[in-house]
């Protein structure tokens, strides 16, 4: 028998309409921040003897020993077994944290995987809010809404520094790769169909991701195949089926079929988006991109900056400056918001001619993605050790000096057309 718990077992409320509250750092009583310290989200699925249903563990240090004010890790680990759970669904219920964390009042939740940010206010604090109640927020949450999965679940939440680390690097990314290889066979046009995701709307009302198996939303953490298994738990939900049999560019990713979805889906706000163009009709971008590209007019390229990544970048402009330009659910074409898996695409910024037009990256980001860059380079155009070409902070930070070091290195943008 399945019990439906209907209120959540929290000293704070738990409500749809504290979904978009901010907390300002001056409000802040601790933040755990997977940009600066190992953090992650995971849902693992187990066999039904692994699982103690409602069985909830705090690994570490309670929030009353941090001081206030202060940045810490944070990881919790949400163990399901069920007779109808798929580990495909995993990738979908871990995206509904989100949602979830941030519908705690005097609690602010953005980003996800490795990568998200939480902070609890101080009255929440005061309220008794502690580490523990994440596990009961995540667990009712996930019996309530996957309760045709998920019989039983129990959540550890670590606070532990290292026992963080630990799952985010032994557990958690090795999860995480596996998850994204699964894609690498698919294509675009091996599909029948694309899927919408509208789970932004909270925060950017009229935003709407077209989620392509070469093109995952621009969070990182939403696939094609999340889509697919996210319309197949809730056909209702925020994934719909796109079809794609009225192409208007292929060139370009426009489809009759797409239009009229974004349309739908943003309430009339959109009427185009391409889905491979960034400066004709590009996709919006809501506000949890895991990346944003700008296009660099001295070199007919573009520069990417990742969230992680605090310093300058050579259109004089930071992450957090680019991104106040590009969020909000809004096109502004030669600004895109996009996933760190994008970068390798074949199918990115095509209509422009492609990877070739990545002339800036920051150092790490560089290195996380250059391997699949580079054979995508080698595919696309017969390149080697492409991303050699491609500047970051250790070189050039202002325009100048990146256009001496592309030349140098006889970078295809340079001889490319101009992008405007
Ligand atoms: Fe969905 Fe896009 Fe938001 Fe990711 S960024 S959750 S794909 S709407
Ligand atoms: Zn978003």
């Amino acid at each position: 028998i399945k019990i439906k718990i209907t209120k959540v077992d929290i000293p704070v409320a738990f409500a749809s309409a504290f979904e978009g509250e901010i907390i300002r750092r001056k409000d802040m009583r601790v933040e755990f921040d997977g940009s600066r310290v190992d953090c992650v989200e995971l849902v693992q699925t187990k066999e039904m003897n692994e699982v103690e249903d409602h069985k909830i563990t705090v690994v570490g240090p309670e929030v009353d020993s941090f001081e206030p004010g202060s940045k810490h890790s944070l990881a919790y680990v949400v163990e399901v077994a069920g007779k109808k759970m798929q580990p495909d669904f995993e990738p979908v219920i871990e995206r509904k944290f989100h949602n979830y964390i941030n519908c705690i009042e005097g609690v602010y939740h953005t980003g996800q995987r490795d990568m998200f940010r939480i902070r609890i206010s101080n009255d929440a604090f005061a309220a008794g809010f502690r580490a523990k109640h994440f596990g009961e927020v995540l667990y009712t949450q996930v019996k309530n809404e996957f309760e045709a999965v998920v019989d039983k679940c129990q959540v550890t939440v670590y606070t532990d520094p290292d026992e963080c680390t630990r799952m985010r690097h032994e557990v958690a990314i090795p999860t995480f790769d596996k998850r994204d290889a699964r894609l690498e066979t698919l294509t675009d046009e091996s599909v029948d169909v694309y899927y919408s995701c509208i789970l932004c709307q909270a925060f950017s009302p009229s935003h709407v991701c077209v989620v392509t198996p070469e093109r995952l939303g621009l969070c990182g953490a939403v696939s094609w195949l999340d889509a697919k298994a996210t319309n197949e738990l809730d056909p209702n939900g925020p994934c719909q089926i796109i079809t794609k049999e009225r192409p208007i560019d292929v060139n370009l990713g426009s489809y009759e079929d797409v239009d009229e979805a974004v349309k739908k889906y943003s309430q009339g706000a959109l009427e185009h988006v391409t889905l491979y163009s960034i400066m004709q009709d590009p996709m919006t971008s809501c506000g949890c991109f895991e990346c944003i590209c700008g296009i660099e007019p001295f070199s007919n390229g573009v520069v990417i900056a990742n969230r992680e990544y605090a310093g300058m970048t050579p259109l004089g402009m930071t992450f957090s400056e680019m991104a106040s330009m590009t969020g909000g659910g809004v096109q502004t074409p030669g600004f895109m918001g996009h996933g760190k898996h994008f970068i390798s695409s074949k199918k990115f910024m095509k209509a422009e001619g492609g990877i070739e037009r990545i002339v800036w990256m920051p150092k790490e980001l560089k290195e996380t993605v250059a391997e699949r860059l580079n054979k995508t380079a080698k595919e696309l155009y017969g390149i080697d050790n492409f991303t050699d070409m491609i500047g970051d902070e250790t070189v050039a930070t202002d325009p100048e000096v990146l256009v001496a070091f592309l030349t140098e290195h006889n970078h295809p943008a340079l001889s490319m057309d101009p992008m405007m």
